[in-house]
């Protein structure tokens, strides 16, 4: 399968400012302490890639652009996660969560579209259910 389009910019992305960065700190908010990545590839199962931020991207943009452009939001303190081209590890902080309150409020804001939350949402119930079976419960973890 094909990267689902859910865009949230019309055009091609040519600079790292054409990406609007409130609805990927909202994709990584929904993830919900699961953590998420840039990488996409073609996978045989549909969900596999419910954690990736690339269908937020337009079609075709490079990866080292959407890398980029999630490093920038690290760099940032916005969210937590690794800048180097590894599969990037965003999670969410309470500074990502403040970001959203404040941002979402502002007139014109580019919102994530309900699809995408949804998809972290899935991600987020699925880990929640791994930890659960393991009796992590509460415990922070990586384990995705
Ligand atoms: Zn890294």
């Amino acid at each position: 399968m094909t990267t689902p389009n859910y865009a949230v910019i019309p055009g091609p992305m040519r600079k790292l400012s054409d990406m609007p960065d409130l609805p990927l700190v909202e994709f990584v908010v929904a993830l919900d302490g699961g953590w998420g990545t840039w990488c996409w590839t073609e996978h045989e199962d549909p969900v596999f890639w419910n954690h990736s931020v690339a269908p937020l991207f337009p079609p075709d943009t490079p990866w080292k652009l959407i890398q980029k452009k999630m490093a920038r939001l690290v760099e940032r303190g916005i969210i937590e996660g690794c800048t180097c081209p590894c599969r990037g590890d965003y999670e969410v902080t309470d500074r990502s969560r403040a970001f959203v309150a404040a941002e979402a409020v502002k007139p014109g804001a580019v919102r994530c579209p309900p699809e995408m939350i949804e998809r972290a949402q899935i991600k987020a119930a699925e880990r929640e259910r791994r930890l659960g079976h393991l009796g992590l419960g509460s415990i922070n973890t990586t384990l995705q």
